[in-house]
């Protein structure tokens, strides 16, 4: 008998905390107060508790986030910011958005951040460098904090798919000057619409993203410095601080999926999940598996597809690949790890809402992909 596993099942989740939700956007439509107030100061009171940090601000999505924290921190125009060649696009695009201009390293094993090839990056115009914790899986922002200290670079650290995920016990976000966080639908926390948030450490930092959040106004009509609109509004924020009380409880379930895949690919012949870096304590956002070769990948994925398991390529191409990249921030670097991890990894389904029917039938899927190779 075919199932069907979708790669994602929002609405599920939805149902998992309706009552809740449709009280919270009843309440919001009834307040009358649909910018800024009391829900988005109070979500954002949760979320800086939750991530350990003594302030956030809430943005208007993930990819502002990382634009904002560059602003905030004075990059901009005539700066350049090291980037990893693997992660979401819009990585790069908070960059561009800041005016500043990316700088693309390799990643490691892992497919994170690599402080060998940061540090070689480092040239005198480099003023900020932003890494990923790609997957879920932290990178190293303590070493990259120490490369960045001794020669005055800030260090942003892009936490979109990184909620509640942690390495050698410390939180993501917790080592960088900022933390720039996404909450768009498919996170590990997801708004019902784009929405995203800032953290960081300094009560300064935070009142300058206030204030570049909200058209650069310091009092009302009172206009300091050069900002941008880009809110979080009080729906999706209401909608968030219900879905921030679920948050570990769904991470929780993702691990427990990632365990079952873990013991049931273990020694396997013909994919590896990719290793999770040591000492890491993954959200599990995605489940990246390896295979041999593009050609491997492929079939892979198409024997999934007909039997009913939708799955997906965090990313198909590396980012210096891309058309919208110019050649000048690959600066003549070679991006190996990053291209191969494009060409042979696939992610399987492993959302919360999957039922242990279901996950025992994807890892079933695969056994009989793997007796047929
Ligand atoms: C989702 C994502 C973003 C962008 O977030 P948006 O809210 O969609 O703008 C940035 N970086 C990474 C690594 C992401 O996964």
């Amino acid at each position: 008998m075919t199932m069907k596993i979708p790669f994602t099942d929002l609405a599920a989740t939805y149902q998992r905390q309706k009552p809740e939700i449709d009280a919270t956007i009843a309440r919001v439509t009834q307040s009358g107060w649909y910018v800024g107030g009391p829900e988005v100061a109070g979500f954002e009171r949760a979320f800086a508790r939750a991530t350990g940090l003594p302030f956030a601000v809430g943005v208007a999505n993930g990819t502002d986030a990382i634009a904002l924290a560059l602003r905030a921190l004075g990059v901009g125009r005539d700066d350049e910011v090291v980037i990893p060649a693997l992660s979401a696009y819009p990585t790069t695009v908070g960059v561009l958005q800041a005016e500043a201009t990316p700088s693309f390293v390799d990643v490691d094993s892992h497919g994170l951040m690599d402080p060998v090839a940061v540090a070689a990056a480092l040239t005198p115009r480099v003023r900020a460098v932003v890494c990923v914790h790609l997957y879920g899986n932290c990178a190293d922002a303590p070493a990259l904090l120490r490369l960045c200290r001794d020669r005055g670079i800030v260090l942003v650290e892009d936490c979109a798919q990184a909620h509640g995920a942690t390495r050698a016990g410390v939180a993501a976000g917790a080592t960088g000057d900022a933390a720039a966080w996404s909450f768009y639908p498919t996170k590990n926390l997801g708004a019902h619409g784009d929405a995203g948030a800032v953290t960081c450490a300094s009560e300064e930092l935070a009142a300058k993203l206030s204030r570049l959040r909200n058209y650069g106004q310091r009092n009302r009509y009172e206009h300091v410095e050069r900002g941008f609109n880009s809110r979080l509004d009080p729906l999706q924020a209401a909608i968030l601080s219900v879905k921030l009380t679920n948050l570990q409880h769904d991470n929780a379930r993702r691990r427990a999926i990632g365990l079952a895949y873990d013991g049931a690919f273990a020694g396997h012949p013909h994919l590896s999940p990719l290793p999770v870096p040591p000492q890491a304590l993954p959200n599990r956002h995605l489940y990246p598996v390896l295979l041999g070769s593009a050609e491997r990948r492929d079939a892979f994925q198409a024997f999934l597809a007909e039997r009913g398991i939708e799955t997906l390529i965090h990313y198909p191409i590396a980012m210096p690949d891309q058309q919208a990249s110019a050649p000048a921030w690959s600066q003549g670097r070679d991006f190996p790890n990053a291209r191969r991890l494009c060409a042979c990894m696939v992610s399987l389904p492993s959302h919360p809402d999957l039922s242990d029917a279901q996950v025992a039938y994807v890892i079933e899927a695969v056994q009989d992909w793997s007796r047929r190779c």
